[in-house]
């Protein structure tokens, strides 16, 4: 006994001395980071978030164990929704039901901008008041989000019910003198605080020489001292507030550091957006924030890729945006650009065509036509094969990789190929996935009259099938899909649905 162990001692030194200092330095962070994990997630699977602060996929680990905070930068309410805006509100829920899966307690906080430069302009423009312009648009968006089977925020804080907190925090920010006062605002002071850029990674090269900004937005990748508060001009009409900042109105970035540490505390977990908001708006937001409180801010920053259109970015102020409501009109249903979006994975961009939309509904409608003819032969429960079990784990493992929906949906369509497992394992499968991809997948469709036309081409079908005519009688299917039903052979022949 005595001789062998410093062998083996020596003979792991040697092993270990071998290995390159990059690859042990990465197996101890692992080593460490299971440690970690098995000591604060307790009985919690890995879960693995692309962080924009550090520009990695990091473990998730909790500020309060079991329980996370997210808030996510909400809609410009001064136009409708465009499928753009709403495609990144799809990342926001997958992300919060992912957590929920994994059995996360989450409160989810996105705010409503209900007062900016825009809303102000459009209020003169129409000649309306500011509450009727914005609940207009806002009752819309969550009218939107309900059809497109979004679990809705928990809180939906509007900037305009926080203008108390908004001037706290900008009094913090001037008694702490990362603030001035000018003529025409109140502004932070970039230099002052340095960690400026960081999440942007932006070079400050001229950090000394920042020029002032008193717009909400500006593309120019470029530090300048931006406005916390705008003191009250002709053109802002009867819009203002009295605060002990004076009469006027605040900038936009200050909103989201003062609703989202009213209601997750100075330090929270996630904070999400879509990658045009890194710079200047979050950047902003942890440059208010931290120079405030004097702590870190969040600690996970997720950001989600664009939705585009031929010419580009779909965005409002460029004015090639398409609404949910178009979508219905070209004869398509929510939830099919709900399927859309989870074919492609939310940090890359998605390119936006009718024709990736028609795809979408195609397989959307034939995992929905599977899923109802598995329903509806429902066999025998038995002891849950192993099968079973190593879906749920790939599943858990493909979601927990960074939202890794369109292999999720992959291992979906697979799942409901699968002949090794009976229907009732799938079934319950389906619906535990489903609680992620929320495609509503258990849901019947109301039965509607089938019109004659459908009738016909059904019975067309019908004839080819049984006379092995194969090819003819899938056109004659995807002709009765594309007629907004579906037809499935079951055991009393061929049932007919509206879609
Ligand atoms: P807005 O109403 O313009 O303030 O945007 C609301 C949310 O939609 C923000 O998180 C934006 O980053 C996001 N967003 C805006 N345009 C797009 C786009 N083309 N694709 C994806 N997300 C977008
Ligand atoms: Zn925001």
């Amino acid at each position: 006994m005595k001789s062998r162990k410093p062998a083996a001692k020596t003979q792991r030194k040697k092993t270990s001395q071998k290995l390159p200092r990059e690859t042990r330095n990465k197996i101890n962070e692992r080593q460490k980071e299971i440690t970690e994990l098995s000591e604060e997630a307790g009985d919690k699977e890995p879960v693995y978030f692309y962080n924009t602060l550090k520009r990695k996929k990091e473990l998730f680990k909790p500020i309060k164990k079991g329980r996370v905070g997210i808030y996510s930068c909400g809609p410009t309410v001064y136009n409708y929704a465009h499928i753009g805006n709403l495609r990144t509100y799809i990342f926001n829920d997958i992300l919060k039901r992912i957590l929920l899966f994994n059995g996360y307690e989450v409160k989810h906080v996105m705010n409503i901008t209900d007062i900016d430069d825009k809303i102000i302009k459009k209020i003169s423009e129409e000649g309306v008041s500011l509450q009727e312009l914005t609940h207009k648009y806002e009752k819309r968006l969550f009218e939107n989000l309900a059809e497109l089977n979004i679990i809705m925020p928990d809180i939906k804080p509007r900037a305009t019910e926080h203008i108390h907190e908004m001037a706290e925090l900008i009094k913090k920010l001037l008694q702490k003198g990362y603030a001035y006062k000018t003529d025409d605002g109140i502004y932070y002071a970039v230099s002052k605080f340095k960690k400026y850029g960081r999440l942007s990674n932006l070079k400050l090269k001229n950090l000394k020489q920042t020029a002032r900004v008193q717009s909400d937005t500006y593309e120019k990748e470029q530090a300048n001292d931006f406005a916390l508060w705008k003191f009250w001009q002709e053109r802002d009409g009867d819009i203002s507030w009295k605060t002990d900042l004076g009469r006027g109105r605040p900038g936009w970035h200050i909103e989201c550091s003062a609703m989202s540490m009213r209601y997750l505390g100075n330090h929270f977990d996630i904070h999400t957006g879509a990658i045009d908001l890194i710079f200047p708006h979050h950047e902003n937001e942890i440059a208010q924030s931290e120079a405030a409180t004097g702590k870190k801010f969040v600690n996970y920053w997720l950001h989600a890729g664009f939705l585009k259109v031929a010419e580009g970015k779909m965005s409002k102020s460029l004015g090639n945006i398409i609404t949910l409501d178009e979508i219905k009109e070209n004869g398509f249903k929510p939830l099919d650009y709900r399927y859309l979006c989870l074919t492609t994975h939310y940090r890359s961009e998605l390119a936006f065509t009718l024709e990736n939309l028609q795809n979408a509904k195609n397989s959307c409608q034939n995992m929905k036509n599977r899923v109802h003819e598995i329903k509806r032969n429902l066999d025998v429960t038995g002891i849950r094969s192993q099968n079973v079990q190593e879906y749920r784990q790939k599943f858990l493992a493909l979601i927990n990789d960074d939202l890794d929906m369109p292999k999720a949906l992959a291992l979906m369509h697979t799942l409901l190929k699968d002949d090794n497992l009976k229907n009732s394992e799938k079934y319950s499968l389906i619906l535990d996935f489903d609680k992620v991809f929320g495609l509503q997948l258990d849901k019947e469709e109301k039965t509607a009259a089938i019109p004659e036309e459908i009738k016909k081409l059904a019975a067309d079908r019908e004839k080819a099938r049984t006379a092995g005519m194969w090819q003819v009688a899938d056109s004659l299917r995807e002709k009765i899909n594309s007629l907004g039903f579906s037809v499935d052979d079951t055991s009393n022949g061929p049932e007919i649905r509206k879609i």
